[in-house]
């Protein structure tokens, strides 16, 4: 419980509240996974399925690449080059884990099961509905496109989510080229047909944008001579730029790029209605509105949640949110067994504020009322551990030891003899809350959180014997504890087209050009999940530099 771990611990929060009975003879428990992307499957491919019987939901019976999906709208790859069927990735586990092909559409969280219904059709009685309990559930069912509610988006615009999705797009944009070939079209006409439109200037829709550009000067001016001129690219983003998870220099790269390649970057529009031919948008600055005549459009500019997670939320009483809430150790709060990873999921991270009296008592050993920076540096660890919002903001601050975040409070005393009471450590600490970031939507996040969960589950015994971990400083060894989950960012690439892309690295490098999409074809070989998907998208790419890309249906 909190109170063994001395309060400002909560390690108790943790997985190991309700750890496995560690006896051999013990039935195993069971552990259900809810979809089989990014977060999901990295959390099964380092579960020690042995220890558990584990069941696995997912109306789709593969792994797709996400980050490929660009490149298979225009045929740069194949779909089934990014894909790996699932039961071939768990094949060495196969008699562990069980694969269900079908779809959640409800989590009791109160009886611990959840509710299913076949995505291949139904039994002999026409039934195709199947529960499941659970003694552990772990979420990972991702999220779907948002449309912010605005008319006509769904009807009318292609989305980039899954890999039916780039298929239509391939399709899409080939019926585009055949329909302004036929002879019995306007050149205006023509012009309507051959403008493709992308709202959303994140990095999906840039990144489409810049596949479509390079399919249309690298491969279908050839093939289309007539009508090369009248083709047209547009983004339209609500923002000032483009790409603004990137770096400013990354964003305005990419923006000059477009510019000399002739794709039209909108930037402070929104768009407030998709009709069948036109695309009415709003200039943000002075409220003008604007219809522009389009062939075709990809709506890449929000991401909203699951009905069976929202309605899971509203049962649990996390409403108003766009994702469930887990703890530090990626549980649901409020919520026993369950487990929350991936794009459906955000750690809400305790505040240290909340926690402070807590912490200044373990602080002070001595029990003297102050602490001195000895006692301070003595628990430093732990809470940048516990609260590494901590440590982010001396980082921020430049600042090179907590000396100097205390020193602030207490003026410029002489830092050996220092002595803070109270109140002057909440001072130094007020603002450091501020700090705390919320992981984004991405593979990169989601495949760290399975991986982090599945080593929680695999220590799971261990660590019932010290679940406090390292802040119950008295005595503890804090070997085996769970830290909490802590998300570390290796780069993010924006391939632009072109043979080009930017990247931006940690340690705030930024690299752009020839030499970044070389990296990027490496490191996107290197990240493919088998060595049979590795050997397609390579081989995919080589057939693109000699031949081009397939441009028919
Ligand atoms: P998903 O990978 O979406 O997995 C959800 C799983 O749940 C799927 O298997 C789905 O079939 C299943 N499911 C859905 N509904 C149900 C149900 N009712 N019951 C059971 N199962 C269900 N991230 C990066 O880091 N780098 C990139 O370059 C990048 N590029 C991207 C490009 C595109 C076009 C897209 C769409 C995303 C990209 N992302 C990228 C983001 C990344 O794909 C997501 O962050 C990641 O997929 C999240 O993983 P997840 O497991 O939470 O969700
Ligand atoms: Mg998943
Ligand atoms: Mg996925
Ligand atoms: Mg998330
Ligand atoms: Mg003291």
């Amino acid at each position: 419980t909190a109170a063994s771990g001395g309060g400002l611990v909560a390690y108790a929060d943790s997985a190991a509240e309700s750890a496995p009975d560690p006896s051999q003879d013990a039935p195993r428990k069971k552990v259900v996974v809810l979809g089989t992307g990014w977060a999901g499957t990295s959390f099964l491919k380092n579960l020690d399925c042995s220890r558990y019987e584990v069941k696995v939901i997912s109306p789709r019976n593969y792994f797709a690449f996400t980050p490929l999906l660009p490149s298979v709208t225009c045929g740069t790859v194949e779909p089934r080059s990014i894909i790996e069927p699932v039961r071939r990735m768990f094949e060495k586990k196969n008699k562990d884990v069980t694969f269900c092909e079908a779809e959640c559409f409800k989590i009791d969280a109160n009886r611990k099961t959840v509710h299913c219904r076949s995505a291949v059709g139904t039994n002999l009685d026409g039934n195709g509905d199947f529960m499941l309990d659970y003694d552990y559930l772990v979420v990972a069912l991702g999220a779907t496109v948002s449309t912010f509610n605005t008319p006509g988006v769904l009807e009318h615009c292609c989305f980039l989510k899954e890999v039916e999705d780039a298929q239509k797009i391939r399709k899409g944009v080939i019926d585009c080229f055949e329909k302004a070939s036929l002879p019995n079209i306007s050149e205006e006409e023509k012009r309507k047909i051959l403008h493709f439109v992308v709202i959303g200037g994140g990095p999906t829709g840039v990144e489409f944008a810049a596949e479509m550009h390079d399919f249309l000067v690298e491969d279908l001016v050839k093939l289309y001579p007539a009508i090369q001129d009248l083709v047209k690219i547009t983004i339209i983003q609500s923002a000032e730029h483009i790409l603004t998870m990137f770096d400013e220099r990354i964003a305005s790269f990419a923006e000059q790029k477009f510019k000399r390649d002739g794709i039209e970057v909108c930037t402070g529009f929104r768009v407030i209605k998709v009709s069948d031919d036109l695309i009415t948008m709003k200039r943000k600055s002075d409220g003008e509105e604007l219809s522009v005549p389009y062939g075709m459009a990809v709506w890449s500019a929000g991401i909203g949640t699951r009905p069976v997670v929202m309605d899971f939320m509203q049962q649990i009483g996390q409403t108003n949110r766009r994702a469930l809430a887990t703890n530090e150790w990626l549980r649901v709060r409020e919520c026993e067994g369950v487990y929350a990873i991936g794009d459906c999921a955000t750690v809400s991270q305790r505040k240290i504020m909340d926690d402070i009296s807590t912490v200044f008592k373990m602080a002070d050993k001595d029990n003297s009322g102050t602490l001195t920076l000895k006692e301070i540096n003595g628990v430093l660890d732990d809470i940048c551990i516990r609260y590494p919002q901590v440590e982010l903001y001396m980082k921020s601050m430049h600042m090179l030891d907590i000396a100097d975040l205390i020193k602030g409070a207490v003026g410029d005393s002489h830092k050996e003899s220092m002595v803070v009471d109270i109140e002057e450590f909440k001072k130094a600490l007020r603002h450091v809350d501020s700090q705390v970031k919320n992981a984004p939507a991405t593979a990169q996040v989601a495949a760290q959180q399975g991986q982090y969960l599945a080593q929680c589950f695999n220590k799971m015994e261990k660590c019932r014997e010290e679940p406090e971990g390292p802040l119950r400083m008295a005595g503890g060894s804090g070997r085996h504890f769970f830290r909490p989950f802590r998300y570390k960012h290796f780069g993010q690439f924006a391939p632009l087209g072109g043979e080009q892309a930017a990247a931006e690295l940690p340690g705030d490098w930024v690299s752009m050009g020839h030499s970044t999409q070389w990296l990027w074809y490496s490191v996107y070989a290197s990240k493919q999940v088998s060595w049979r998907t590795r050997v397609l998208v390579v081989s995919d790419w080589t057939r693109r530099f000699i031949f081009g890309r397939d441009s028919s249906r």
